[in-house]
C-alpha cells in the first residue's frame, strides 16, 4: 500500500475511513492542524539561528579565515549559534514528548529546598552577569518533603529562574519562597521585580512559541516553549501553576506540590 505524502489526499483518506464516526474525524482534524501549527513554528524558530551560522561561515570562507582575529570571533559566534540551536532542540524534543504523553512522571520524595538550592548555584554566575541577586527565603532552613519527578521540577524551577533573570531588571533581585498550604500541599513561588508582562498578554502566556516581545527573547536565546514545558510538567503532576503580573513592577510564578506522605519513613 502506497505512503501518502499528499496532505489533501491523506485527509480524504481519513475521512472515508472515518465515515459516521464524526466525533473521531474531528480529533483527527484537530490533531492534523496541530501538527502543521506546529511545524510551521519550529522551522521558523529554527531559521533564525541556521542563517546566522550559514553567515558566519561563508564570512570565513570569504577571507575572514585568514585573519586571526576575525576567525576566532566569526567561530566563536557561530558556536554560540549552534549552541542555541542545540538548546531550542532539546526543548522541542521535550515538549514534544510532554504533548504526545510519552513521558513518564518517576515520583520519589525529595527536599524541595535543597533542590532550590542546587538551582541557585548553577544559575548564580548567569544571576550575576546581569545584576540580578537570586535570594531564597532562608526561614526554611529545615527540609521540606514534597513528592514529585525531581529532574522535572528541577526544569520547572530552572526555567521560572532563567526568566526572571533574561527579564529581569539589573540590579533586580528574584526571591524563591516554600510555603506550606493545607491539604497536604506546598505552593513555590518565584518572584522577580523586573519588567513585569502586560496584562493582555498574560492569558496566552503558557502557549508554545508565545512570547511577549519577539525580538528581545530571541536576543536572549528563549526558545518561547519555556513556559510552555512548565505548565505540562506542572498538570502532569495533577498540580497548578498561576501567574500574577504587573508591567514595569514585575512578576510572580507559582505552582503547587504534593507534601510527601506522611506514613513513609523519615528520608535524610
Ligand atoms: P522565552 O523566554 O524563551 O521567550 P517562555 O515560554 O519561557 O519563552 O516565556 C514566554 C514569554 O513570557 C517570554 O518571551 C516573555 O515575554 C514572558 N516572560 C516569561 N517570564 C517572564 C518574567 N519573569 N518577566 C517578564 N516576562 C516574562
Amino acid at each position: 500500500r502506497p505512503v501518502t505524502t499528499d496532505m489533501k489526499t491523506l485527509t480524504e483518506e481519513i475521512e472515508k475511513f472515518a465515515e459516521g464516526k464524526k466525533i473521531e474525524i474531528d480529533t483527527l482534524k484537530i490533531r492534523e492542524e496541530y501538527r502543521k501549527d506546529f511545524l510551521g513554528n519550529v522551522s521558523h524558530e529554527l531559521k533564525t539561528p541556521l542563517f546566522t551560522v550559514q553567515g558566519y561561515i561563508l564570512t570565513l570562507l570569504d577571507g575572514a579565515m585568514k585573519d586571526k582575529k576575525l576567525r576566532e570571533k566569526y567561530l566563536q559566534r557561530a558556536s554560540k549559534g549552534v549552541e542555541r540551536l542545540i538548546y531550542i532542540v532539546k526543548d522541542l524534543d521535550l515538549i514534544t514528548k510532554l504533548e504526545v504523553g510519552g513521558l513518564k512522571l518517576e515520583r520519589t520524595d525529595f527536599n524541595i529546598i535543597e533542590l532550590i538550592q542546587n538551582i541557585f548555584d548553577l544559575l548564580e554566575m548567569k544571576a550575576a552577569q546581569k545584576e540580578i541577586t537570586l535570594t531564597f527565603d532562608m526561614e526554611y532552613e529545615n527540609p521540606i518533603y514534597v513528592n514529585a519527578d525531581r529532574e522535572k521540577i528541577q526544569q520547572v524551577i530552572s526555567n521560572l529562574l532563567v526568566n526572571s533573570i533574561k527579564y529581569g531588571s539589573p540590579n533586580g533581585t528574584t526571591e524563591v519562597s516554600v510555603e506550606n498550604l493545607i491539604k497536604n500541599k506546598v505552593i513555590v513561588r518565584v518572584t522577580d521585580n523586573g519588567e513585569g508582562i502586560p496584562k493582555q498578554h498574560i492569558p496566552r502566556l503558557f502557549e508554545r512559541f508565545y512570547r511577549v516581545d519577539q525580538s528581545g527573547s530571541r536576543s536572549e536565546g528563549g526558545s518561547g516553549l519555556g513556559l510552555a514545558i512548565v505548565k505540562h510538567i506542572i498538570e502532569a503532576h495533577g498540580e497548578k501553576i498561576y501567574v500574577e503580573s504587573e508591567e514595569g513592577v514585575g512578576s510572580e510564578f507559582s505552582f503547587t506540590l504534593e507534601k510527601r506522605r506522611t506514613n513513609l519513613p523519615e528520608q535524610h
